[in-house]
């Protein structure tokens, strides 16, 4: 059965690399009937925090990638935290123990410092050289006696290659020889983090192991006590870096990277895990639009793409817009209407206002939050005032005067008004006869109305904008602006 793992360090919060993987893993394991196990690896006490796992937690909750077993849930494979499965450990490095395939190291820091040094300057690779690799059982007893400390030091071979067939990047191979006999436990009890991965990843029995390019010199460590300990070793995928637009390391000083900065952004969940999904992966077609559920129909880890992915914040920002407009407009209107209200836009968050405006708008956004602006800017022309006003008839150009004229008189005459009131019928019926009496029509008519009505050349639908600005003066929705 495909069992995989998503496995975060709780120092921080869950960055868009960190959100990808466990988006692959989910997408996998949905896609085979496989369960999704979330693994807390706080093995590092100093850096690891509660806040920074209940806020990862909360950040894949929101982005909908629900686990099957882990923190909050349980599971048949728990604890899910490492820093709860320290007996599990110990009682793994015995048996290694036992079976010689690790050793007590009773070496000083200052005679491992020495050896390294040595190696250094007959520029050999840094690899433990201290007698206790053949110590006799007498020697071993000799110290144990004396209370000297010791750590657990894995025995490994001494030559030959180790080969894995990596899903996402073929064949890759270490030669062993400069590998070393590497610590398994520290001298204090605490077993450090490939062997804490390792016996984890074996007793909760994960098939696959999706993760990170950076943990593939891990990998040779972590194939090597699977070996010795005799447990199958699973399939491994490990998935290429995420890039910043000039290629370099993705980091803050290009901007948002985690997470929890988009939702605040007022990015949606989907559009998130769509575009996620993408750097690295696509369906072999030109599409680029996916719903969750046709991810997990579509997903295939033979897809992955082994070279870098570029995160580029303009396309997700795009790819909001996508997942905004295909939102039932019910969804939308609350959506926006509640992010009015709540920034002090408007006083209400819903009505014929707000439904006209969204219908209006929503073409010209990729954010909620872009909507602010737009309503202001569509707002912000002071249609009856600058008709009244004599002001407002310098704005017009020459060109426009003839039908400047013609609007002011229909103004004056409470036609244009009685039109506005009337709604959107009406109002057309009205352009319609406007135009016969200036025998204009089509552009010539349109655009001229547009300029001396809304302010501005481009826009929304110029009928549904003079419409929307006159129900804005008359319905009192409009909150006043403070400051
Ligand atoms: N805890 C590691 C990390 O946060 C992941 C280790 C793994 O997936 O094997 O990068």
């Amino acid at each position: 059965p495909v069992r995989v793992r998503f496995a975060p360090s709780p120092t921080g919060n869950l960055h868009v690399g960190g959100a990808r993987t466990a988006l692959f893993n989910y997408l996998f394991a949905r896609s085979k009937g496989g369960k999704f196990v979330l693994r807390i690896e706080d093995t590092d006490l100093e850096r690891s925090t509660r806040e920074s796992e209940e806020a990862m937690l909360r950040d894949l909750t929101w982005l909908g990638l629900d686990w099957d077993e882990g923190p909050g849930i349980g599971g048949d494979s728990g604890p899910y935290r490492q820093s709860e499965r320290n007996s599990l450990y110990k009682e793994y490095a015995e048996k290694l123990l036992e079976s010689g395939q690790v050793y007590r190291c009773f070496c000083s820091n200052e005679e491992l410092e020495k050896m390294k040094e040595i190696a250094k300057i007959k520029q050999l690779p840094p690899v433990y050289t201290g007698k206790w690799a053949t110590a006799s059982d007498e020697e071993v007893q000799e110290e144990l006696d004396k209370g000297t400390p010791y750590t657990y030091r894995f025995r490994v071979p001494k030559e030959g290659r180790l080969m894995i067939n990596d899903l996402i990047r073929g064949e890759v191979s270490w030669n062993l020889n400069t590998l070393g006999d590497f610590v398994i436990m520290r001298s204090n009890g605490q077993p450090v983090y490939n062997f804490c991965v390792t016996v984890d990843d074996a007793t909760m029995a994960i098939s696959h192991v999706i993760r990170a390019e950076e943990h593939l010199p891990n990998t040779l460590r972590q194939a090597l006590i699977y070996k010795a300990l005799g447990l199958p070793m699973p399939s491994f995928a490990h998935v290429s870096l995420i890039l910043a637009p000039d290629r370099s390391k993705l980091s803050k000083r290009h901007g948002a990277t985690s997470v929890g900065q988009f939702r605040e952004m007022g990015y949606l969940p989907q559009a998130m895990v769509n575009y996620l999904a993408l750097l690295g992966w696509g369906d072999g077609t030109e599409n680029e639009f996916f719903t969750v559920e046709q991810l997990v129909e579509k997903f295939s880890i033979d897809r992955v793409n082994k070279h870098g992915a570029i995160f580029d914040s303009t396309k997700l920002r795009w790819m909001n817009g996508q997942h905004l407009r295909a939102l039932p407009f019910e969804k939308l209107t609350k959506l926006i209407g509640e992010h009015w209200k709540s920034n002090g836009v408007l006083t209400e968050s819903e009505g014929p206002f707000i439904d006209e405006a969204v219908q209006l708008l929503a073409d010209g956004i990729d954010l909620v939050t872009d909507s602010d602006n737009e309503l202001s800017k569509l707002l912000s022309y002071p249609l009856l005032d600058t008709l009244m006003s004599s002001e407002g008839k310098c704005i017009v150009e020459d060109k426009l005067s003839e039908v400047s004229a013609s609007l002011l008189a229909a103004y004056d005459s409470g036609e244009l008004l009685g039109a506005l009131e009337e709604g959107s019928a009406c109002w057309q019926k009205w352009v319609k006869s406007f135009g016969k009496t200036l025998k204009r029509k089509g552009k010539s008519l349109f655009l001229p109305l547009r300029v001396l009505l809304t302010g501005k050349l481009h826009g929304p639908d110029m009928g549904s904008s003079v419409l929307l600005l006159h129900k804005a003066g008359t319905c009192g929705i409009i909150a006043p602006q403070v400051g």
